[in-house]
């Protein structure tokens, strides 16, 4: 019978979920959803040493916000609880002690600088790999060197140790990783990797592969940078006899600089000023703050959509896809082996479909109270919905469109002088003062009311509409572009538009007065 996906996302809680990490959540709930299974949330957390608070919290919350949500982890429960592997210690020293006793792995009592020692003479001895395994473990000080007398003496007497798996000389260690293919790795290139910390705590190898056995793990979808450890993994499985239940390995391409040169990190991110973090992290050791992506306006399903395409790709051009599209669609055969650029532009766009796609209604309402949380403006809901109109194909995040939308709330305050200067002669001052008294008293129901009146009103002066358009807008909003000035007229209404294009008249007559006036000087 074939087994339940199930596949976990399995972070430390070392910091700030990086959104690398959100791809990895993201990619393993696409394939659990995919074929009916389950997608777990299991937090890593056996180094202390590297603990910081407010992490695992941290995770827990982006998830939530991205729509990522698990079905089994430390606040949904789940089967296999504890999904904290602080609180799973007992299970992990049973399997170490299995090892111990099947001569599969041993006690090592060695300092580090011992540990040191060892590995300067294998350099000066012309190696390449200095690790601690077969060529190197026989000069040590652990229990297959020392004597069993000696090695429970050592450890009655509270000496420090670890305990180490005892990797093969000779051995081919094979395994067949979903996108990569089969990866094959001398056992000579490994290293008898430490399992039980002298804490007594286990090490992330022992853990994480005695977890996904326990908790009946069907795939390991993770980042590329796990894959050096994934031969050893496949040793600890044959080691405690699990082979036949072993996970299938799928390792995520890396996600590369925009210019495609090195890694994405935080540094870089920082330096070319976009987002690294889903949520707004800030580190509880340096007080550092990080903006998070939602914090700048970016929205959860146009960064999952966005993410999704980061290694995988639908084989066709289509760019666009929901959650529950992706959950159909998604299949680890289409993801790549190469790096993928993370290009912020391309971000960007996912967050202005998403934005654009959204109803009016629902801009309106969002709209009406943002103006009045932040700004004070009262503002009826239809004049909302039809701002959001207006602005919603011209504005990449939510807090544009409050902020874009004040130009109807507000005078224009200043005027861009290069546009007077070119637009604002004879022709134009009777245009916009002829037009301003025809608006007055007058009730338009749609825009296109005003454009017919506007273009009668020219005509009748025997003005080319076309050529005082610019002016009007300025007038009216301040600005030399923007949404359509017909709708800005209708929404404003006709009094406000009145009065809005006799102020800006003056204010235009008397900038033309001091450029003359300044002209005239210098001829003088
Ligand atoms: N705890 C590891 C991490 O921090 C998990 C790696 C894995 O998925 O095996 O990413």
């Amino acid at each position: 019978m074939k087994r339940e996906v199930r596949v976990r996302f399995a972070p430390s809680p070392t910091g700030g979920l990086h959104i690398g990490g959100l791809r990895t959540a993201l990619f393993n709930y696409l394939f659990a959803k995919h074929h009916n299974g389950k997608f777990i949330l299991r937090i890593e957390d056996t180094d202390q040493s590297r603990f910081v608070p407010g992490a695992e919290e941290y995770v827990q919350r982006s998830l939530e916000w991205a729509g990522i949500i698990p079905d089994e982890s430390p606040i949904h429960g789940g089967q296999y609880v504890p999904y904290r592997q602080s609180e799973r210690e007992d299970k992990y020293l049973k399997y170490a002690q299995e090892l111990l006793d099947k001569g599969l792995a041993y006690f090592a009592f060695d300092t580090p600088a011992e540990l040191e020692e060892m590995r300067s003479k294998l350099k000066d001895a012309g190696l390449v790999n200095l690790n601690y395994n077969s060529a190197s473990r026989m000069t040590m000080k652990n229990s297959l060197t020392l004597s069993e007398d000696e090695v429970n003496a050592r450890i009655e007497a509270g000496d420090p140790y670890v305990v180490r798996i005892k990797v093969p000389a000779q051995d081919e260690i094979r395994l067949k990783d979903n996108i990569r293919g089969w990866v094959h790795v001398h056992s000579s290139a490994l290293d008898d990797k430490v399992i039980l910390k002298s804490d007594g705590l286990p090490t992330y190898h022992l853990a994480n592969v005695v977890d996904d056995y326990l908790m009946e793990i069907t795939h390991v979808i993770r980042g590329e940078e796990w894959l050096p450890s994934a031969p050893l993994h496949v040793l600890l499985y044959r080691y405690l006899g699990w082979e036949n239940e072993m996970p299938e390995f799928a390792h995520l391409p890396l996600i590369l600089k925009p210019d495609g040169n090195g890694k994405l990190s935080k540094r870089v991110a920082d330096k070319a000023g976009f987002p690294i973090f889903p949520l707004t992290w800030i580190d509880p050791v340096t007080d550092q703050t990080s903006i998070g992506f939602r914090e700048s306006g970016y929205l959860p399903d146009a960064l999952v959509n966005f993410l999704s395409l980061l290694g995988w790709n639908p084989g066709t051009d289509r760019e666009i896809f929901s959650m529950e599209d992706l959950i159909g669609s998604f299949t680890l055969d289409r993801i790549g082996k190469a790096g993928t650029k993370f290009d912020i532009e391309k971000a960007k766009w996912f967050n202005q479909q998403y934005l654009n796609s959204k109803s009016n209604q629902e801009l309106g309402e969002y709209l009406k109270n943002e103006l009045n949380t932040k700004y004070d403006i009262e503002c009826e809901l239809a004049t909302a919905e039809s701002i959001s109109a207006q602005l919603k194909t011209r504005v990449t995040f939510l807090h544009e469109l409050v902020d874009s939308s004040l130009i109807f709330f507000e005078k224009p305050g200043e005027y861009d002088q290069k546009i007077i200067r070119k637009r604002w002669n004879a022709e134009s001052e009777t245009a916009l003062k002829t037009f301003a008294q025809n608006l007055s008293g007058k009730e338009f129901s749609t825009s296109e009311e005003i454009k017919d009146d506007f273009q009668n009103t020219m005509n009748a002066l025997g003005i080319n509409p076309g050529k005082v358009m610019q002016i009007l807008r300025l007038a009216l909003t301040g600005e030399g572009s923007g949404p359509d000035l017909m709708e800005i007229i209708r929404i404003l209404g006709s009094e406000e538009s009145n009065n809005r294009i006799i102020n800006a008249t003056k204010a235009f007559n008397q900038i033309k007065r001091a450029d003359q006036d300044e002209e005239k000087k210098e001829d003088q």
